[in-house]
């Protein structure tokens, strides 16, 4: 049988790669492509934590951007991980993974509130955690919330899905024909080079934790478990 990597990881999933070719909303025949792939690593008795953004809904900084006050802006982008949740949530029991979503703004009627020590038991006990509504404070990312929770939970590895992109690159890969891969980097290098992995908070947050992060592309069918068992796709990021 194949010996996973890691026992506890984070997964990072943006709400992007919920919305399929549409590059908006949740489609959920994407969705159903995804749980599968979780379900494969679940199998592998890996206790798996999601964390979910929401930029296929709404993003705070583009309502901002269009004179909206920035917190009320970010609260919608929070709810809108909340529905990304949901979905997900609804895909992974119908493939028959347990689950249990906590919002870490109260929303009873339909999840749990964040509380960090019951996160920990229904992962001992397999059931997938999918955690929503981002930090629940506006001014921060779900790249954030996946630092923050991944340090929470004590989890061995943050797994960055990116769409359409294998890893992290010196330039954007799909406009700079130079543009080189790296293999493996430190979050001082993501920090001071300006690399589009994930923001400064989320980096420097993983980097005093000495959580390791794989950033790679989740549109490449298996390559949750590729990383879950610890092949070397993508780009690894330490401290
Ligand atoms: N957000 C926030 N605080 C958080 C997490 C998220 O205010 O702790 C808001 C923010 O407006 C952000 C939106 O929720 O633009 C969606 O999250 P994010 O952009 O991180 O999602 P992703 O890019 O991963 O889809």
């Amino acid at each position: 049988m194949d010996e996973p990597k890691y026992k506890r990881i984070v997964l990072k999933l943006s709400g992007e790669a919920l919305a399929g070719d549409a590059g908006f909303g949740i489609q959920p025949p994407t969705i159903h492509e995804i749980c599968q792939e979780i379900k494969d690593v679940h199998e592998l008795g890996v206790e798996i934590a999601i964390v979910v953004g929401g930029g296929n809904i709404w993003r705070g900084h583009v309502g901002a951007e269009m004179g909206m006050e920035r917190s009320q802006a970010d609260y919608m982008g929070m709810i809108a991980t909340i529905m990304n949740a949901l979905a997900l949530q609804d895909s992974l029991e119908n493939a028959g993974v347990p689950t249990r979503v906590q919002t870490s703004i109260e929303m009873r009627q339909v999840a749990e509130p964040y509380i960090r020590r019951k996160a920990m038991r229904h992962l001992e006990k397999g059931r997938v955690v999918i955690f929503a509504g981002g930090t629940g404070s506006p001014y921060f990312s779900t790249d954030t919330t996946a630092a923050l929770r991944a340090a929470e939970m004590q989890a061995d590895v943050i797994m960055m899905a990116k769409n359409n992109v294998d890893g992290v690159y010196s330039a954007d890969p799909n406009i700079d024909a130079n543009a080189v891969k790296y293999e493996e980097l430190t979050y001082l290098d993501i920090i001071n080079k300006s690399l589009q992995v994930m923001d400064t908070t989320a980096s420097s947050l993983s980097m005093d934790n000495d959580i390791p992060l794989v950033v790679f592309n989740l549109n490449k069918k298996g390559n949750i478990k590729r990383v879950a068992l610890g092949d070397t796709i993508g780009t690894t990021v330490r401290r």
